[in-house]
């Protein structure tokens, strides 16, 4: 996806590649990257924190969030970013545009729950938030200043009155249905809505699926690796990148 948008932009030398890399080494590594010619990196699981950390200077967002996913060098510095947020937000513009949206229910508090409450908080909604261990999402939603979903209504949850429905959560990571693994009342979809999966595999989740059956308009994981990594080309090259050519580079 980034190759193809790098060939996309003319920067003919530029390269994107993937290196693995033990907690233990990850430091190390990162202090070197410059000096072997990289501009910057993205970061995943489980280097985000240790990536904010290490940096010399973050985000507001990266701050907030706690974790970076992408990390740039300059003048002898590391700056730490987090585009989980941004490319989410992004996501939402394109696909609601023109929408009432007010109240949002995310699903999930690990890494990625954190982000999305965080981004959707930022930019105005009303964040309601639900997790399998009920105790992290209390205390992510005490920390961020939203909302956790009640005890009495952890049987099943009606997203009919939500405008934006986001799993965040591993629920149909792997292949499995998402939707069933989630306390969502499935009738409660409809037109005017968002539904955003971020997990993503090889077939589309049952999440999505149903939701547009049923008239929500609805945005896959794809999409958001897709927003996320337009952001961190953006902060290395200082190019907007083509998202058509990302899609369809991501989806090959
Ligand atoms: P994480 O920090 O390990 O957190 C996992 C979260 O999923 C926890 O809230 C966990 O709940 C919950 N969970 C796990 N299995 C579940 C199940 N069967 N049913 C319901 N909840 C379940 O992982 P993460 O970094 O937040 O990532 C979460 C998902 O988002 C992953 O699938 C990841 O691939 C995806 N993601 C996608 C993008 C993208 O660009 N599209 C970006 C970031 C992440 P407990 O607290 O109860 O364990």
């Amino acid at each position: 996806m980034q190759n193809a948008a790098l060939a996309a932009a003319g920067l003919t030398g530029w390269e994107y590649e993937a290196i693995d890399v033990e907690p233990g080494q990850f430091r190390g590594l990162v202090r070197k990257l410059p000096e072997l010619g990289f501009v910057g990196v993205n970061v995943t699981v489980p280097h985000k924190e240790a990536a904010l950390e290490i940096a010399d200077e973050a985000s507001v967002a990266a701050e907030a969030i706690g974790a970076a996913n992408t990390l740039s060098f300059r003048d002898g510095m590391v700056l730490a970013e987090n585009t989980d947020a941004p490319g989410l937000i992004d996501a939402l513009a394109d696909a609601a545009a023109g929408a009432d949206r007010r109240r949002a229910l995310v699903l999930g508090a690990g890494g990625a729950g954190r982000a999305v409450v965080w981004g959707l908080a930022r930019d105005g909604y009303e964040v309601m938030l639900w997790n399998r261990t009920r105790s992290r999402a209390e205390a992510l939603a005490a920390e961020l200043g939203v909302e956790a979903i009640p005890s009495d209504q952890h049987a099943a949850i009606d997203p009919g009155p939500f405008e934006v429905i986001v799993n965040a959560s591993a629920a149909g990571l792997g292949g499995g249905d998402g939707l069933a693994e989630l306390p969502l009342d499935p009738g409660g979809f409809h037109a005017g809505q968002t539904v955003v999966d971020m997990v993503y595999g090889e077939t589309e989740g049952t999440l999505v699926a149903t939701a547009r059956q049923d008239g929500a308009a609805t945005i896959d994981g794809l999409e958001i690796l897709v927003r996320q990594g337009a952001r961190s080309f953006e902060i290395w090259t200082g190019k907007s990148p083509d998202l058509g050519v990302m899609r369809r580079a991501a989806r090959a």
